[in-house]
């Protein structure tokens, strides 16, 4: 058969078309698709309703080599996509008796009652590959059609059916087709916008088509993702790490804090751990983001001797030693009050590295001088102490600005080891 270069997304459902569900498949497969370095060039919608289904497919069949459809696979009278596309591809439907067995022990498992109906879900048309539904009843089918060079792979409706068979089983028998693999590594980078990120790269990503360069975006941080397609592996990963080694000589480099990792602190910890350091903090503004997302990694408890949220100044000078006189002079939203913060913890818990966060979060309790978004973050560690004044903004939500203060504190912290 043809290589498989293009592909069109056909979601088949009145509830579609009513607006009453949104269309996440389509998403899911195009975004799947790309990955594969196939082309979409159509995405489609149509009601559950063979002869406009049959219209949609005729079309489909002219213009690409996959038709990859959503929906109207189970057992009830409204689901007729097998019939449709069987019908169209001139193959009769024959009861599999695999599938049936999958199907009546599904029932078994789930303790449900299997009707004449649910039988139906075991016909396949002749000649057809099953694709194995581990989480429902309708199997997946994919019909190879040689004459007309086109290959139809139609999956259930469900999200949670259809995004696994996709990945597990339909996938690799696309790579298969296309005789390639993929490999992907990804670039995190903190603290420069994706407008920056994009601007400084624009030059590489234009012209990206094998490896390609995809950036995504969250909270403070901008994720680029490298995907080359080669003949193997090796091959494939060698040319992702060339444009990796490429990013990295530019001056974006100087922000990518890590390579092939989840997080910050998943990369602090991995640092940590490999450095034999040790780590603490105390929070206020943060009120415990740090230590928590510390914490949500497994296995941080090697690195991380603990936090303490100091939100009252008393609690800052009773349990880390912050000074009364420096509270007072200078509040405790303050350089000294951070350093002070970060050495207090560092001392009392015996760690290498302690960071601190004192700052407005918000919406109340600015000031002209201290508007919301200002954070100071205090480091100590044997390099010394110090403390850096983030400047958040100040429209954005309370949530927003706790988030990024923890995220630029673990990133500072990053630079201590
Ligand atoms: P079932 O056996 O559940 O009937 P099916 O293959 O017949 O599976 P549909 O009846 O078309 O699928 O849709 C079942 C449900 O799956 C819908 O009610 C909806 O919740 C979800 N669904 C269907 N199509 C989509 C889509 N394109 N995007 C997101 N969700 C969808
Ligand atoms: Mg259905």
């Amino acid at each position: 058969m043809k290589k498989i270069q293009s592909a069109e997304i056909l979601c088949v459902g009145t509830e579609l078309l009513l607006g009453d569900i949104v269309n996440t498949n389509a998403a899911y497969l195009s975004r799947k698709l790309a990955e594969l370095g196939i082309s979409v060039y159509h995405q489609s919608v149509v009601g559950d309703n063979p002869e406009r289904l049959k219209k949609a497919l005729f079309e489909a069949a002219g213009r690409c080599d996959l038709i990859i459809t959503s929906g109207g696979l189970g057992p009830t009278y409204d689901d007729l996509t097998k019939e449709t596309i069987a019908e169209f591809f001139g193959k009769s439907l024959v009861r599999n008796e695999e599938v049936l067995a999958d199907i009546t022990s599904y029932f078994a498992e789930t303790g449900r009652i299997m009707t004449e109906n649910n039988k139906k879900q075991a016909d396949i048309p002749e000649g057809a590959l099953v694709i194995k539904n581990d989480y429902g009843t309708a199997p997946g089918v994919i019909i190879e059609d040689e004459e007309r060079e086109i290959t139809a792979i139609m999956l259930p409706g469900p999200p949670r059916e259809l995004e696994p068979m996709f990945l597990y089983e339909a996938m690799p028998y696309l790579m298969k087709r296309s005789g390639s693999v993929l490999v992907s590594r990804n670039i995190n980078i903190f603290g420069m916008g994706e407008s920056s990120v994009e601007n400084i790269l624009r030059p590489l990503m234009e012209n990206a088509s094998n490896p390609t360069i995809a950036p995504y975006c969250k909270e403070g941080e901008v994720r680029l993702r490298i995907t080359a397609k080669a003949e193997n592996s090796e091959k494939a990963y060698e040319m992702c790490s060339e444009v990796v080694e490429k990013i990295l000589s530019t001056e974006v480099g100087a922000a990518v804090y890590g390579i092939d990792t989840d997080s910050i602190e998943a990369e602090l910890v991995r640092r940590l751990k490999e450095s034999g350091k040790t780590f603490a903090s105390a929070e206020s503004c943060t009120g415990g983001l740090i230590a928590k997302r510390i914490t949500d990694i497994s296995g941080s408890s090697a690195v991380f001797l603990g936090g303490c949220v100091t939100y009252a100044n008393s609690a800052k000078e009773k349990l880390i030693g912050v000074c009364h006189d420096t509270l007072e002079k200078y509040g405790a939203v303050s350089e000294d009050v951070a350093i002070q913060m970060a050495r207090g913890a560092r001392k009392a818990l015996g760690a290498d590295i302690a960071i601190s966060t004192t700052g407005i979060a918000g919406p109340d309790g600015g000031s002209p001088e201290k508007p919301v978004g200002t954070v100071w973050v205090g480091i100590s560690s044997e390099k010394g102490d110090r403390a850096v004044l983030l400047r958040l903004s100040p429209r954005r939500e309370r949530s927003y600005i706790r988030t990024l203060a923890a995220s630029n504190a673990l990133f500072l912290a990053l630079g201590e080891i």
